[in-house]
């Protein structure tokens, strides 16, 4: 490595996010320097597909023109306002406006913030603040689901269920609660149909609301198909079941779509594909393509009304960012909307599925393949020791990191969970790029085979 080069400053100068930063003093970073359609390229001139979009967020592709035009007049327009006390601007007005008509039909509102952290953090606010202003402040406890990925910040990583993210900073905070992961293959007991893991789930929820006391518990949240936590698919009936259970128990749903949001599993919203009707709906991401940082908390109109009650009474909703609703943020929102809908990307999406879930699933038989799977254009394939017996590898995460390696030698970008390696390619790919996004897959997976039965 040349002492000045891109790649020594970065060791020397960045702290790298979610990051083992003394393994990133060893092997430095992969810069990226442009990128096109579902392309990236890095500064040695090095072209691979990325088949995560990024961070499961670059929907309509890197290089989309049309984005980069709105940015560039939004900044010569109106750089910067805010919408704090009353203050408003047209982006933010039209952009409110659109998700909410595009949303399910009980969300009348919308908040806007930085991240989907942020938006997380916001919702529970929202969620205690509307509580309070009702005259049940013990309501307060929110219920997640282990493996659950829901950001970072204090609140969020308590929402979130991955050990790594609570480690060593004292989390989740007391209140926030995690019960069962929806993931047949790992979670079932042996010969428990997908029906009765489903059942079984719902009633450990009713159990534990029952446990804490109804009166205490405000929440439950959930990714309508987990994507961080290892792409989970959830059994056909898990949803249903679970907004039943709430539902008897006076608790609101927060359906958490910053990766599911904007056609992911093939219609506009997961909550749709999986019968879903939530008290607030969180979006991210795809919102703007990640051109630019932006997130979205969508409220009903009995969450509005208290809020607006408290306001009344106690005079401000005193939370809020100098980014809310930033005016470059939601005209390249609005934007990227226009360019979903006009090219029918979620349409696109639910048609690239069928190749997309063939190619996934043909990996099935492999040897080191445990479980695909799958919905719309996110998918993972689960790496085993056993097939039979399901066991987990000696060394967790080895393989997976083995495989991902050699994926960047087949210029291939995905993301390993560990040993599961997750797909998750912008929405604008077609049939032959999902083709030879799994020849790269296949030929990096024989690489590791073959060392691994050596
Ligand atoms: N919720 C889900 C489902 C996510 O996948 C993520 C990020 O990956 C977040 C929330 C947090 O979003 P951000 O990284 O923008 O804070």
């Amino acid at each position: 490595m040349k002492p000045n080069s891109a790649a020594a400053r970065d060791i020397a100068y960045h702290l790298h996010p979610a990051t083992n930063a003394r393994r990133h003093e060893q092997i430095g970073p992969m810069v990226i320097e442009r990128g096109h359609g579902i392309y990236v390229v890095d500064d040695q001139g090095q072209e691979y597909i990325e088949g995560l979009a990024g961070l499961w967020s670059v929907a309509v592709g890197f290089g989309e023109e049309r984005l980069a035009r709105v940015a560039d007049a939004q900044l010569r327009k109106l750089p910067y306002y805010h919408s704090f006390a009353h203050k408003s601007h047209p982006a933010v007005i039209d952009l409110s406006e659109r998700l909410v008509g595009i949303s399910p039909e009980r969300l009348t509102k919308v908040f806007f913030t930085n991240s989907g952290s942020e938006a997380n953090d916001t919702a529970i606010k929202l969620i205690w603040y509307a509580n309070n202003a009702r005259g049940r402040p013990e309501k307060k406890k929110i219920i997640s689901r282990h493996r659950a990925y829901h950001g970072i910040t204090i609140a969020a990583a308590s929402l979130t269920g991955l050990p790594p993210n609570h480690r060593l900073f004292d989390l989740p905070l007391p209140g926030f609660l995690h019960v069962s992961c929806p993931h047949h293959y790992r979670g079932a007991e042996p010969g428990e149909s997908q029906e009765d893991f489903a059942t079984r789930l719902a009633e450990e929820l009713d159990e534990t609301i029952v446990r804490e006391g109804p009166d205490t518990v405000a929440a439950f949240i959930g990714e309508p198909l987990m994507g961080a936590g290892g792409v989970i698919v959830p059994p056909r009936t898990y949803w249903e079941k679970i907004q039943a259970v709430l539902r008897k128990h006076d608790v609101w749903l927060i359906a958490d779509e910053v990766i599911n949001g904007f056609g992911r599993t093939g219609r506009m919203f997961a909550c749709e594909t999986y019968g879903i009707d939530p008290d607030v709906m969180v979006l991210s991401k795809q919102i703007t393509s990640s051109y630019a940082p932006l997130a979205a908390v969508l409220i009903s109109d009995e969450i509005y009304e208290a809020v607006a009650d408290g306001s009344a009474e106690v005079g401000t909703f005193g939370h809020g960012f100098t980014g809310s609703g930033h005016p470059v943020a939601t005209a390249v929102g609005l934007e990227n909307l226009n360019i979903i809908e006009e090219r029918d990307l979620v349409g696109h999406a639910a048609a690239m599925s069928a190749p997309f879930l063939d190619a996934l699933h043909g990996f099935a038989d492999r040897p080191l393949v445990g479980e695909t799977r799958g919905a719309g254009l996110i998918g993972a394939v689960e790496l085993v020791a056993d097939k039979a017996t399901k066991a987990a590898f000696a060394q967790p995460g080895a393989t997976g990191q083995a495989v991902a390696e050699a994926c960047h030698r087949e210029g291939l970008i995905i993301r390993a969970i560990g040993d599961v390696i997750a797909f998750c390619p912008p929405l604008i790919i077609e049939a032959g790029e999902i083709a030879d996004m799994f020849a790269r897959f296949d030929r990096a997976l024989s690489q590791v085979e073959a060392t691994q039965a050596a």
